[in-house]
C-alpha cells in the first residue's frame, strides 16, 4: 500500500549555469520564466571559483530580487530554484537552494520532486549524529554526500543518489564545479542547453528561450553530469530505465512554449482536445477553454470537431492560481475572482467546456455554475485528460484520494456534482497517443495518478509529514 500525502505541493524550477560572467543575473531570468512551477520562494547561489554566495527569500522572483545589488552576487556560475510550499513549511529555512558549508568545502542544492524514502534515511543519518537544518526532503542528500568514504565528489554524489528513492532533478554548486541528476525513471523534467559557451539546465525549455540559449538535449534518466571548467562529462549512477515522465507536465504544470523530451507542450495539448473530440463528441454551438491551461487543448477540439472556438471565459491576470490558496473557502473564492464569463459569447448557446483535468472538482463546478448564470442554454464538460483516482509520490500536488473527486464518485455522479449536462474525460491511451507517439525517442510517460500504476513503488510510509519539493 502506498502512504498518501498529507499536504498540498506543487511543482519547482530548477536552473544552473556554468561559464558566464553574469550568471546570477542569467539566473534570475531564467527563474522568471519558471515562476509558474512555483510562486512561495525563490533564490539563488552563486560560485567565483571561491566562494559560494547565496540570495534567497519567500515571494515571488521579482520581490525576491527587487532590492539586490548583482554585483554581490558574482561569479561565473549559479544555480537557482522556484518552490511551491506546502502549507506547514513556509519559512525561509526551506527555500532554496539550501547551502551548506564545511571545512572541506561549500555545496549548495536545487531540487524539483519528491524523495520517497527521506524520512527514513534521515532518520539514519540522525541516529549517526548529523544535524539537519530544514524541514525538505532536499538536504537528506548534502548530508549523504558529506558522509560519504568515497574519495571525491562525483563518487560520493553516485553512491548518495544510489540511496533516494523517489522522483528528483537536481542541480548541485560547488566551488568549481557543479552537478546535475535525474532520477532513475525520469520523472521530473530536466534538459541541458548552451549560451555561448555556457552550459545551462533547467526544468523547462521555455527558460531557454528567455535567455537566448539553445536547446542541447534532455537529462536522461540516472545520469549525473558534472560541469566546470575543463567542460561537460557524463556518467550513470543508475542503470536507465524506461522514461516515465510525468504526464501531468503536459497536461497542465509546464508552460506551452516548453518541449518536454523533444515533445512541444502546447502541440501535445491540442491533440488531446483532438483525440478527446474523436472519442466524445457532442453537438453544440460553441467550443471554450478554461485560461490558461486549456485553451491549446480546447484548440485542438474545436478544430476536430468542425464547432468554432470562442473566448467564453477571461481570466484576470493579476489573481494567483487557485490551488495557491490554502482552504477550501477562499479556493473557491478565488476562482470567483480569477475567471469571468463572456455573457455576449455563451448567452442562449450550447457550450463545449474544455478543461485540463479535474482534482477536486472545484474548478469545474463553479464554471459550469458561472456560464450557466451567464445564459448557456447547455454545458457540456469535456476534460483533456484521463479521471484523476490516485495520489501522485513523485512531488505534484494532487491531494490525498479522499479528496479526488473521481476517486470517490462515478463519472454520472461528476457530471451531476459540477452541474454539467453531459461530461467525459479523455483515455489514457488518448493521452498517452498526444504525448508518446510524437516523441520520437519513444520514451515512456507516468500516469499513475491516473491508472493507479506506480512506476517507483518502494514507500517509507511515514514519508509525507516531510517537505517535499
Ligand atoms: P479542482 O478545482 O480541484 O478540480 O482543480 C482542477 C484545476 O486545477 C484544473 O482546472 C487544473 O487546471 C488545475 N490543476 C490540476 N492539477 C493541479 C495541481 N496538481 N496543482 C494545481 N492545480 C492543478
Ligand atoms: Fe505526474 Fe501523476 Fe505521475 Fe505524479 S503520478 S508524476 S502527477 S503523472
Amino acid at each position: 500500500m502506498l502512504a498518501e500525502i498529507r499536504g498540498l505541493n506543487e511543482e519547482c524550477g530548477v536552473f544552473g549555469i556554468w561559464g558566464h560572467e553574469k550568471a546570477a543575473e542569467i539566473t534570475y531570468y531564467g527563474l522568471h520564466s519558471l515562476q509558474h512551477r512555483g510562486q512561495e520562494g525563490a533564490g539563488v547561489v552563486t560560485t567565483d571559483g571561491e566562494q559560494l554566495k547565496l540570495h534567497k527569500g519567500q515571494g515571488l522572483v521579482n520581490d525576491v530580487f527587487k532590492r539586490v545589488d548583482f554585483s554581490k552576487l558574482s561569479g561565473h556560475a549559479a544555480i537557482g530554484h522556484v518552490r511551491y510550499a506546502t502549507q506547514g513549511d513556509r519559512t525561509i529555512d526551506n527555500v532554496q537552494p539550501l547551502l551548506f558549508h564545511s571545512q572541506t568545502g561549500s555545496v549548495a542544492l536545487a531540487h524539483n520532486g519528491n524523495i520517497m524514502n527521506a524520512y527514513a534515511l534521515r532518520g539514519e543519518l540522525e541516529r549517526g549524529g548529523s544535524i539537519l537544518q530544514t524541514s525538505s526532503d532536499t538536504e537528506v542528500l548534502a548530508h549523504l554526500l558529506k558522509r560519504s568514504e568515497e574519495p571525491d565528489t562525483k563518487a560520493a554524489l553516485s553512491e548518495a543518489l544510489c540511496r533516494l528513492v523517489g522522483a528528483y532533478a537536481f542541480v548541485l554548486l560547488q566551488e568549481d564545479k557543479m552537478y546535475v541528476a535525474l532520477d532513475p525513471s525520469g520523472l521530473r523534467p530536466l534538459s541541458i542547453g548552451r549560451l555561448g559557451d555556457a552550459y545551462v539546465v533547467a526544468s523547462e525549455t521555455c527558460a531557454f528561450d528567455i535567455i537566448g540559449a539553445t536547446y542541447e538535449r534532455e537529462v536522461l534518466p540516472g545520469e549525473l553530469i558534472t560541469i566546470s571548467d575543463t567542460g561537460i562529462e557524463s556518467t550513470r549512477f543508475a542503470i536507465q530505465e524506461q522514461r516515465s515522465l510525468c504526464a501531468m507536465e503536459y497536461v497542465y504544470f509546464s508552460r506551452p512554449d516548453s518541449d518536454l523530451n523533444n515533445v512541444n507542450v502546447h502541440a501535445s495539448r491540442k491533440k488531446m482536445g483532438i483525440e478527446l473530440a474523436k472519442e466524445s463528441p457532442v453537438e453544440a454551438d460553441i467550443v471554450t477553454g478554461v485560461p490558461d491551461s486549456s485553451i491549446s487543448a480546447a484548440i485542438g477540439f474545436a478544430e476536430q470537431s468542425g464547432i468554432p472556438y470562442e473566448i467564453g471565459l477571461i481570466k484576470n491576470r493579476y489573481i494567483g492560481r487557485t490551488f495557491i490558496q490554502p482552504s477550501q473557502e477562499l479556493r473557491e473564492q478565488g476562482v470567483k475572482m480569477k475567471l469571468s464569463p463572456v455573457r455576449g459569447i455563451v448567452e442562449g448557446k450550447r457550450v463545449i467546456m474544455i478543461d485540463d483535468s479535474i482534482v477536486r472538482g472545484t474548478t469545474s463546478k463553479r464554471i459550469v455554475r458561472m456560464l450557466k448564470k451567464a445564459g448557456a442554454k447547455e454545458v457540456h464538460v469535456r476534460i483533456a485528460s484521463p479521471a484523476i483516482t490516485d495520489p501522485c509520490y513523485y512531488g505534484i500536488d494532487m491531494s490525498t484520494k479522499q479528496e479526488l473527486i473521481a476517486a470517490n464518485y462515478s463519472l454520472d455522479e461528476i457530471g451531476k456534482l459540477i452541474g454539467a449536462d453531459s461530461i467525459a474525460y479523455l483515455s489514457a491511451k488518448g493521452l498517452e497517443k498526444a504525448i508518446v507517439e510524437r516523441n520520437s525517442l519513444n520514451q515512456g510517460i507516468c500516469m499513475a495518478c491516473m491508472t493507479g500504476e506506480y512506476p517507483v513503488r518502494d514507500i517509507d510510509q511515514k514519508e509525507f509529514s516531510y517537505t517535499r519539493c
